[in-house]
């Protein structure tokens, strides 16, 4: 049987990583993960498409089933990834990638077989050129982005490739790479290695 990958993407704020990944699922055999959460859908949010949205009570059950990887309380709700959402996608043969934050991608890699890949911006100069051209940063959120990138880049060995997003074509076509590189693990191929083990001659 084929399994995919997990693929866990990290990256400071303004390093791009959203745009390269839409750009990567693009691939029908790539999926972004739907998170659950306790909050309430926005019109035109779709159940199941945008969140798997839940009670509060049920998303406890869930945690004490010990079916949530990893979760966060942002703004009075809760929000988490789901390991039957995700073990269904790989089990599919599907590549699942999932965009999380260092400490949820930590978390990750406590409970699951996992690449973790950290997007880099190509300098601290660009990083903050990239900010401040959204226009929503003021002079003191664009220091507390570019504060918290510096944290959050020293974590970067900790991830098993680090990819720079200068150009974002290189960028997409790097993490193509490596799910490519991943499919190619023995461990990956072992549907094949065994179907040609089991013949007789
Ligand atoms: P929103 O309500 O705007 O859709 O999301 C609020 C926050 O929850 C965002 O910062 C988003 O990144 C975060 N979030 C969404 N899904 C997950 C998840 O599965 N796990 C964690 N830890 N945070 C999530």
């Amino acid at each position: 049987m084929k399994t995919g990958t997990l693929l866990v993407v990290s990256g400071p704020s303004g390093s791009g990583k959203g745009t390269i990944l839409n750009k990567v699922i693009a691939d029908e055999n790539v999926s972004l993960s739907v998170s659950a959460t306790t909050r309430k859908p926005r019109d035109g949010e779709i159940d199941g498409v945008h969140y798997h949205f839940m009670t509060r009570e049920k998303f406890l059950n869930e945690i004490a089933n010990n079916n949530i990887l990893e979760y966060n309380e942002y703004c009075g709700n809760l929000y988490g990834t789901l390991k039957s959402e995700v073990e269904s996608l790989l089990s599919e043969g599907k590549d699942v990638i999932l965009e999380i934050d260092v400490n949820g991608a930590k978390k990750i890699a406590d409970s699951m077989e996992c690449v973790r890949v950290f997007i880099l911006p190509p300098s601290m100069d660009i990083l903050k050129q990239r900010l401040s051209s959204r226009g929503t940063e003021t002079t003191e959120t664009l220091n507390k982005r570019i504060n918290q990138a510096h944290n959050e880049i020293k974590e970067a060995y900790e991830y098993d490739y680090a990819v720079v997003n200068d150009m974002l074509e290189d960028a997409v076509k790097n993490i193509r790479l490596i799910l490519e590189t991943e499919r190619l693990r023995t461990s990956k191929m072992k549907f094949k290695i065994d179907e040609l083990n089991r013949r007789s001659f």
